[in-house]
């Protein structure tokens, strides 16, 4: 049955059997489908082995032969080790090296036959130096043919290996079933999208995917530009498009229950509270929230502002257009002493309206509790702080009409969701500092509607901002103490990566012993992750009130957070951060009126591009610029930072190296949806594909 050939579950192929299978799908391989629409890392040209006698220095090379001998060097370097392998062909031989791979004298025995890739140097010797390696030798399961057929003799697939694949099996099986693959395979993209956009049909595109014909271009190869790689990437975005699309017509398709309108009246209120002129981007920004809250269909907007950039206050003017026409506010943050924090400041800006303010968290009990439920639901209460916890459970609203959400994106989509299942269909804001490159933005929130504010209110102070080595601590020490003298605060950053937690817990924890013994005379805290909620509260409030001088900590402090009095930050390790996260950071200082200082220390070895790329952030304030420059250099992946980061996990598609082809999917699957129906294949891949696959919310 050619329809299902594609969801043939993988221990049906020869040379897999259930165990293997198994352990495939715990790695994500569960179907031919999952293992067609895997691509390679690589290719190589495998076409034209040189000869081995043939080589130049400076050559980037493959060649084939049997290793004749191997030897592990040692070195005058302590436990730096060299593996060499001399490998002949019938024209020659040449010596392989290998830096620090010991474990290589295991894997690259004698008499094997490998093919190698890579760069030919002379030193004084010819030799190649580091190359990647693959051993063509027949091993369990493989036909002892498949070495000169599958593996070399042509272009070939290198994959990255996962779990039980290797990169040689999944070639062979990759092989073996496109060689079995039905002719009518069927092909859920529409064909004359495919027409327009002139590419490939399915078929045709999963065999030159993974077994380019010969004479292929091996360069555009790598780069993955060829129309069969460029059709199977289009048809993922494509669908995650469509799926976005659609969630986003359906959301407009509802109505809100109440209209909002905004007369002389509101305005002269929203006046009568502002404590400042707004900036251009303020101004802007709070016209799209309130045109949007204006409209009968709910508002789904996302408020990205750098950090200080003052999004508060225009989520409180939208607040205040939503109480003038008698409805309740939400505001969430994701934690509760940011909710204090929010609740203070809202309080204090609310002060001379009639609206009433209350704060409503997780440790908010007992009578309190009962009563501030009781209000809400009678619409007593206008305007209600807290977690996320407001807007589930047993929170009723009187008429809720606007949920703001702050720093927190990704919950955004499930808050509405959550919304929208209580049967409220309030309007949805969603603030977040996290400045997000227009590529990703696209993919990102494509259902949401973004206001940016690329100003900054006036006389704010630069951070000055300095990279050091870690040798030079005493001169920061130095500057830390003087801070420290004229009444100021310190926050000493620690990164903390999972693999090392352990380990960077404990110098953590070091750290604020020795800063205790250099600073005697002030307090100093530690605040780390593994820490409870309330301890970690208990430690912020007492930083806040200015309790605590020196706050080490991990990177727990990273949003939102306000203590204008804390004027310098020491990043430690700064080369292990993301910029923008670096950037986030940055921002917990120079909240207040005193010129505020951030240090990035940095341990050697660095690259001379690690260091640069700290200088980089040193010289800009500029939260956009530094957040296009990490995009660049680190992907979208690690962008974020975070698992939970909101990015779709695409199989095929970068969405940095294939971003103008996002755009483009982006319009064709506008135009698909606007002059016609799905079709029933379409909706059912799109479906599969949606929550496992992009993980995302379902679709509409
Ligand atoms: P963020 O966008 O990071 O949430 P906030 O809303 O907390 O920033 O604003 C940062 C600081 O700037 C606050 O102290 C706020 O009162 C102040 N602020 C905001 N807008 C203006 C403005 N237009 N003029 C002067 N100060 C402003
Ligand atoms: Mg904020």
């Amino acid at each position: 049955m050619s329809t299902d050939f594609l969801q043939t579950p993988l221990q049906y192929l020869k040379g897999v059997g259930p165990r293997r299978a198994a352990d495939l799908q715990r790695v994500g391989l569960a179907t031919i489908e999952d293992l067609l629409y895997r691509f390679p890392l690589r290719y190589e040209d495998r076409g034209n082995l040189q000869s081995i006698s043939s080589l130049q220095p400076g050559q980037q090379v493959a060649i084939a032969g049997r290793i004749q001998s191997t030897r592990l060097r040692t070195t005058r370097r302590p436990g730096f080790k060299i593996f060499e392998a001399l490998i002949g062909d019938s024209t020659g031989s040449i010596v392989a090296v290998w830096m620090n791979q010991s474990f290589l004298q295991d894997v690259l025995r004698r008499d094997l036959h490998v093919v190698l890739f890579g760069a030919v140097e002379a030193r004084p010797r010819l030799q190649v130096i580091n190359p990647d390696y693959e051993i063509i030798d027949a091993c369990d399961g493989d036909d002892p043919d498949d070495a000169s057929t599958i593996h070399t003799g042509r272009i070939v697939p290198v994959y990255e290996k996962a779990g039980a694949m290797t990169p040689k099996l999944q070639r062979r099986l990759v092989f073996d079933v496109i060689s079995r693959m039905p002719s009518d395979l069927p092909d859920p993209f529409p064909e004359d999208v495919r027409q327009r956009v002139q590419l490939p049909d399915r078929r045709a595109a999963l065999v030159e995917t993974h077994f380019p014909a010969a004479g292929a271009s091996i360069d555009r190869l790598n780069h993955f530009r060829t129309p069969a790689q460029i059709r199977v990437i289009f048809e993922e975005f494509f669908l995650f498009q469509l799926g976005l699309m659609m969630r986003k017509r359906a959301a407009v398709r509802e109505a809100k229950p109440r209209a909002i309108q905004v007369d002389d009246r509101i305005r002269h209120a929203a006046r009568a509270i502002l404590p400042f002129r707004l900036t251009e981007g303020q101004r802007t920004a709070l016209k799209e929230i309130v045109d949007d809250m204006q409209r009968t269909t709910p508002m789904n907007r996302l408020l990205q502002g750098d950090v200080g950039a003052g999004k508060t206050i225009v989520a409180v003017l939208a607040a205040l257009v939503a109480m003038e026409n008698g409805l309740q506010v939400a505001f969430m943050a994701p934690t509760e002493i940011l909710a204090e924090q929010h609740f203070l400041s809202l309080r204090k800006l609310l002060e001379k309206s009639r609206f009433k303010v209350e704060l409503m968290t997780g440790t908010t009990s007992g009578l309190r509790r009962r009563d501030l439920l009781a209000r809400l639901s009678a619409g007593d209460i206008h305007l209600v702080v807290g977690t996320h916890a407001l807007v589930q459970g047993t929170v009723n609203f009187h008429s809720l009409g606007l949920a703001i959400i702050d720093e927190q994106h990704r919950f955004g989509v499930v808050q509405r969701a959550t919304l929208r299942a209580k049967g409220l269909l309030p309007d949805v804001l969603v603030m977040t500092a996290t400045p997000i490159p227009r590529t990703l933005a696209l993919t990102v929130y494509g259902d949401l509607d973004v206001s940016v504010i690329r100003d900054m209110p006036p006389g704010r102070r630069t951070i000055l901002t300095s990279v050091r080595p870690e040798s030079r601590r005493e001169e920061i020490y130095a500057l830390v103490r003087k801070q420290l003298e004229e009444g100021r605060q310190a926050y000493v950053v620690y990164p903390l990566i999972e693999e090392s937690e352990k380990v960077d817990l404990r110098a953590a924890t070091e750290m604020a012993d020795t800063l205790q013994e250099i600073f005697p005379e002030y307090r100093v805290a530690l605040l780390h992750g593994k820490m409870k909620q309330d301890a970690k509260d208990r430690v912020m409030r007492a930083f806040a009130a200015g309790e605590l001088h020196i706050l080490v900590s991990t990177t727990v402090i990273e949003v939102g957070i306000d203590v204008p009095n804390a004027s310098v930050m020491v990043i430690e390790h700064a080369e292990r951060f993301g910029l923008s996260q670096l950037h986030q950071l940055r921002g917990r200082v120079g909240r207040g009126a005193h010129q505020s200082h951030c240090v990035l220390l940095y341990q050697y070895p660095i690259s001379k591009q690690g260091k640069a790329r700290l200088q980089a952030l040193a010289d800009t304030a500029n939260g956009f610029e530094i957040a296009e420059r990490d995009l660049e250099l680190r992907g979208p992946g690690d962008f974020f930072g975070t698992r939970q980061s909101g990015l779709p996990t695409l199989r095929t598609g970068d969405l940095l190296r294939d971003h103008s082809l996002m755009e483009q999917a982006r319009d064709e699957a506008t135009r698909f949806l606007d002059e016609q129906t799905l079709t029933a294949p379409l909706v059912e891949r799109m479906k599969a594909a949606w929550p496992s696959r992009f993980g995302l919310m379902d679709v509409g």
